[in-house]
């Protein structure tokens, strides 16, 4: 089976890592890997392929500038010619970017059946990109690959079909559970930072609505200068590009913060295990905090990641001072600590292998083929 693999963003690289190496250990695969340059810089890109040992791409667009819908239509003709010149059997595509939306249609349109890595995942909020590139890429796909129980009835309330969803975990619990050790021992973070386990907090921002609203950013770094913690953030380069554009670098200047380039993988998840709590925006880092059983704070006003919530590991806080401040001292207390569902939702690290074994079964019996007779019966 010819598998054709879009990657372009920091957390696909890492979502998709587990996969592609079971890929590689399988003889019945070819594997083609395409990056759409979306994320450029070594730190956000090329760094994950060589710590997480997988091969560079076979070629990379260079796509990373423009409006969403210059983005999104660059690819799409950068792509369509490299299916057309490829010819794969299926096209991988993970998450919610636009490198998502772009790989996803583009085959489609040729025919070629598409799997999407994280489906049915809802934010029930259009003013996110992520959300629509989500919706979208779902409902053109032929192998939708779940997460959890809810997001397999959100795709069948929308009228997929269940023969269509396959449910398992989540790769990227597989991704820092195999990694753990390497991280936590092999990386020198917390002595090169002064740190010492559980005496900070560890933020990182980057959601188009926290970092693109001046109001909104401003609101969160100026709560986060009246906490009383030293604060790790390495920051997104989306994100000091705002600080710059806004003038808001002078609330960075505290004593609190202690800021860094974007880490690494193995020093990040250093960074997250021995911090006292994690402030985020982010999808996967949500997800990575429960499989730590580290306290997080979601600086969002939602979630997709609904488990985390209900398990009590997890506080949305949005951009809201009292909401942050009151969250931080919730998880403070012994008490409320000892009340969290630490029971992982998403897996014991071991979905890829399952999810790779499921594709190829589907090709083998004819069964990854473009969806027909779409509307429930
Ligand atoms: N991450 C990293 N270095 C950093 C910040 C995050 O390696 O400085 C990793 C983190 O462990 C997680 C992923 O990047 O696996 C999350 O990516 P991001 O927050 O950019 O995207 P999202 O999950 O929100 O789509």
């Amino acid at each position: 089976m010819k598998i054709l693999i879009i990657s372009g963003a920091r957390p696909q690289f890492i979502k998709l890592a587990p996969i592609i190496d079971e890929i590689l250990q399988n003889d019945e695969f070819e594997l083609y890997q395409l990056h759409t340059g979306q994320h450029f810089d070594e730190n956000m890109s090329k760094i994950f392929f060589s710590e997480l040992n997988i091969p560079l791409p076979d070629s990379n667009l260079d796509i990373n500038r423009g409006t969403h819908a210059e983005l999104v239509g660059r690819m799409l003709i950068e792509i369509e010619k490299i299916l057309i010149e490829q010819k794969p059997d299926a096209v991988l595509v993970a998450g919610d970017t636009n490198s998502t939306i772009a790989g996803g249609l583009a085959a489609v349109k040729l025919q070629i059946p598409v799997i999407h890595l994280e489906s049915g995942l809802r934010s029930f909020d259009y003013r996110m990109p992520e959300e629509i590139n989500r919706r979208l890429t779902d409902h053109l796909s032929s192998l939708l690959i779940t997460t959890s129980s809810t997001a397999t009835e959100t795709l069948i309330s929308e009228g997929i079909k269940e023969s269509w969803i396959f449910q398992t975990g989540d790769t990227m619990v597989d991704g820092i559970l195999n990694n753990l050790d390497r991280a936590v021992e092999g990386s020198k973070m917390l002595t090169n930072l002064g740190l010492e386990e559980k005496d900070y907090l560890l933020l990182t921002l980057h959601r188009q609505e926290n970092v693109d609203d001046k109001e909104r950013l401003k609101a969160i770094l100026e709560t986060l200068n009246e906490l009383n913690y030293k604060i790790v953030y390495p920051i997104h380069p989306r994100t000091m590009n705002r600080i710059q554009h806004f003038e808001l670098g002078y609330l960075l200047k505290s004593e609190n913060f202690i800021l860094t380039d974007p880490l690494g993988y193995l020093d990040f998840i250093q960074l997250e295990k021995h911090a006292k709590m994690i402030l985020t925006d982010s999808g996967g880092i949500q997800k990575e905090a429960l499989t730590l059983k580290v306290p997080c704070i979601t600086l969002r006003d939602n979630t997709e990641w609904v488990e985390t919530i209900e398990q009590g590991t997890n506080i949305l806080a949005g951009a809201e001072k009292e909401k942050i401040l009151a969250a931080v001292t919730y998880f403070n207390n012994r008490i409320n600590l000892e009340k969290i569902k630490w029971d992982n939702p998403y897996g014991d690290g071991t979905s890829s292998k399952v999810m790779v074994q499921e594709i190829l079964k589907r090709f083998k019996e004819d069964k990854l083929t473009i969806p027909t007779h779409y509307m429930i019966e």
